[in-house]
């Protein structure tokens, strides 16, 4: 028996230079052919006789070869082999492209099975090169059969042939890693006669069966993964919080918190009372009021006696969030400070040394705070805003500052609560769902570019009001008929002769994008224009109107957060989607964003329009590929598996837990 790690030029017909096609594909071990799956299946399995066919179906038909076959050379390169089949209904036209090798294959009065697809007309039936086999040694017919991922140098046939000797050869290999306990209480299918059926189904429920084996086994391990840095982290003791007089900070707020805030800063004060660390995500929309609960747990560190430090993705957010904060906590005795990388290296220096001797209680900073090496002398928060998700092991590197601080973990993108279960598996999760009173809907309108005119005339009426408008649009360079940002400018500058247009880019320094905004946020012009830069948390309440050219381009999730950027102050303000997309899909979406604006809705409608692989995006989302499980849709299963992993007892199983760690390790470094 060969292992799972064997090279697959062990394999029959598979030489270096084949080796090397594979390989291309990330195929190096008999183990790699055995979790590529397929992309889908052909049912091969309805034999229909020649009379009932009807035009465009795909199935099996079954007859004996009426004459010997015909070649005709079309032209250079194309060569027609022609042979008529016949069952006792009919008489099929049978024609091979480019197969001349088959005419010594086919032998009149011998019975064959062909699977293709029909082609109806007047003249009878007919079909181009359909799948072709004896009747008598049926291999690729009679059966559900595979369709996998292929390329250009590694062909369908040849994928199948090698997996199927694969699983001949080290079949018996694959480690079973689901306990026999768990596979008999959810009722799960052996692993070996799941690879089988995943890959060659004896029938439907046959491969029901071994998917859902096999996409259990990937949640179960990933719960069991995210148990185990649970655990971890919950034998570490951090120091237990104790109660604090919180009045002073309510007292100073000029708002009642929403009851939304309150549980989720109750959750996270439990949590910190716990003597276990805190690690919890609070989840809101944007304008939900995350900051305030941060501020309420910064307060109670304090309080506590202990130091708190917020990381925050960009400078800009850094200043706006220490003014903010500091206004609000600095009366309160909370000394604050800000580290950032603009901040000079006297000063950084100077911090430095105060955060170590205590003398500072509240850091607010961007990366900087983990680059410049800051040392804190009782570090017991760490909060961190968080733009972009961040995986398992670089939450971990977050937290290496202190001596197992509390960490709170801000999304600025909400997702729906199962998802954060498994994607945030290592966190607990607090949900804001609730905006302060008095929020005023932005009105969203999709319009096509015909309306421009008119969405520039509305542009003028609010600037002269006095408000500032974002417009986004989705590229640096003009390409295609994408606006660029700088021609676009120019364009706007005859638009609008009078007005103060800045424009910033992906492609400029931070340290340029950064000033920039804040000559916009402090109200040194009247349009800002950008790429999506801006998405990354700029507040300025004195904006209006979010104008996204190309809409169509964006996600639904990113357009929620674009619109987040207006509706901060006290105006009415809108949100204006322009584009000129037809196609359904775009229209659908637009819609979305038209008729709701609760970001949980807008991100399960981007879940559901385009599956989780492509909300993610790009985005490090720190989990281990899922290649069978989908946790959109295998909810329940999700649930099963989260439920098993929880009741399982790890040491009499400790090579599932090895595997788990493993995996979760994999997904946070990939
Ligand atoms: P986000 O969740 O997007 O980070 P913020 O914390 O920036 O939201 O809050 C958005 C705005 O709402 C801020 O101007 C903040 O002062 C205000 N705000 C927060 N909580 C309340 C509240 N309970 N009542 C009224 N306004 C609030
Ligand atoms: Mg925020």
């Amino acid at each position: 028996m060969a292992e799972l790690s064997t090279d697959l030029q062990a394999l029959h017909g598979i030489g270096s230079r084949h080796a090397q096609r594979f390989r291309k594909m990330g195929l190096a071990t008999l183990g790699d052919l055995l979790t590529w799956f397929p992309r889908r299946y052909e049912d091969r399995r309805t034999v229909k006789e020649i009379a009932a066919l009807s035009d465009g179906e795909t199935v099996c038909v079954r007859g004996f070869v009426a004459a010997p076959p015909t070649v005709t050379r079309v032209r250079d390169g194309l060569d027609l082999l022609q042979v008529p089949v016949a069952d006792r209904s009919g008489v099929l036209r049978v024609t091979f492209f480019n197969q001349l090798w088959m005419k010594a294959a086919l032998s009149p009065g011998t019975e064959y099975v062909l699977y293709g697809k029909v082609e109806r007309n007047l003249f009878g039936c007919s079909m181009s090169n359909p799948v072709t086999e004896r009747a008598d040694s049926q291999s690729e017919t009679g059966r559900i059969w595979p369709i996998y991922p292929a390329s250009a140098g590694v062909s369908q046939r040849t994928l199948c042939r090698a997996i199927r000797e694969a699983l001949l050869i080290c079949g018996g290999s694959i480690p079973e890693f689901l306990p026999e306990e768990v596979r008999q209480s959810y009722q799960l299918c052996p692993v070996k006669a799941a690879y089988e059926n995943i890959h060659f189904p004896e029938n439907e429920t046959a491969l029901q069966e071994a998917r859902r084996r096999l996409a259990f086994e990937e949640l179960f391990l990933l719960a069991l993964g995210f148990r185990g840095v649970r655990q971890r982290r919950q034998s570490d003791a951090a120091e237990a919080f104790a109660d604090a007089d919180m009045s002073p900070f309510y007292d100073a707020l000029p708002f009642t918190l929403t009851n939304a805030q309150r549980r989720c800063i109750a959750e996270a004060f439990a949590d910190m009372r716990s003597g276990v660390p805190m690690n919890r995500l609070c989840q809101g929309d944007v304008g939900s009021g995350k900051t305030m609960v941060a501020a309420a747990c910064v307060y109670y560190c304090v309080r506590n006696g202990r130091q708190a430090a917020l990381m925050v993705p960009t400078e800009l957010l850094a200043r706006q969030h220490y003014d903010g904060l500091s206004a609000l906590l600095s009366p309160l005795g909370v000394r604050v400070a800000l580290l950032t990388g603009s901040v000079s290296a006297a000063d950084k220096r100077d911090i430095r040394r105060r955060a170590a001797a205590h003398e500072v209680d509240f850091v607010i900073g961007t990366h900087a705070l983990i680059s410049d090496g800051v040392e804190f002398e009782a570090l017991g928060l760490v909060v961190t805003d968080e733009q972009h998700r961040f995986g398992v092991a670089q939450r971990g590197a977050l937290t290496a500052k202190g001596r197992q601080p509390h960490v709170l973990v801000m999304s600025a993108t909400p997702i729906p609560r199962t998802l954060a279960m498994s994607v945030y598996g290592d966190l607990d999760v607090s949900v804001l769902d609730e905006l302060p009173p008095g929020r005023r809907k932005i009105l969203t309108y999709a319009v096509s570019g015909d309306y421009r005119p008119r969405v520039y005339g509305f542009l003028e009426k609010q600037m002269s009001e006095g408000r500032q408008i974002y417009i986004v649009c989705p590229m640096v360079e003009a390409s295609d008929d994408r606006k660029a940002v700088t021609e676009y400018a120019s364009e706007l500058e005859k638009v609008f002769p009078g007005r103060r247009i800045l424009s910033v880019h992906g492609r400029m320094k931070a340290k340029d994008k950064e000033r920039i905004m804040s000559a916009f946020a402090a109200g040194d012009a009247d349009i800002l224009i950008s790429t999506t830069v801006i998405e990354v948390g700029i507040d300025v309440p004195n904006a209006s109107v979010m104008v996204v050219e190309n809409a169509e381009r964006f996600g639904l999730s990113q357009l929620h957060q674009l619109r987040g950027r207006v509706g901060r102050g006290k105006h009415q303000s809108y949100c204006v989607l322009i584009s000129d997309s037809r196609a359904d899909e775009t229209r659908q979406r637009l819609r979305v964003m038209v008729t709701t604006s609760d970001g949980f809705r807008v991100a399960e409608e981007d879940l559901r329009l385009r599956g989780p692989g492509d909300f993610f995006g790009e985005r490090q989302h720190g989990l281990p590929p899922l290649r069978v499980a989908n946790l959109l849709t295998d909810t329940e299963l999700l649930q099963e598996a989260r439920t098993a992993a929880a009741e399982l007892s790890p040491e009499r199983c400790p090579a599932t837990v090895k595997r788990a760690a493993e995996l979760l390790s994999q997904g946070a470094t990939a």
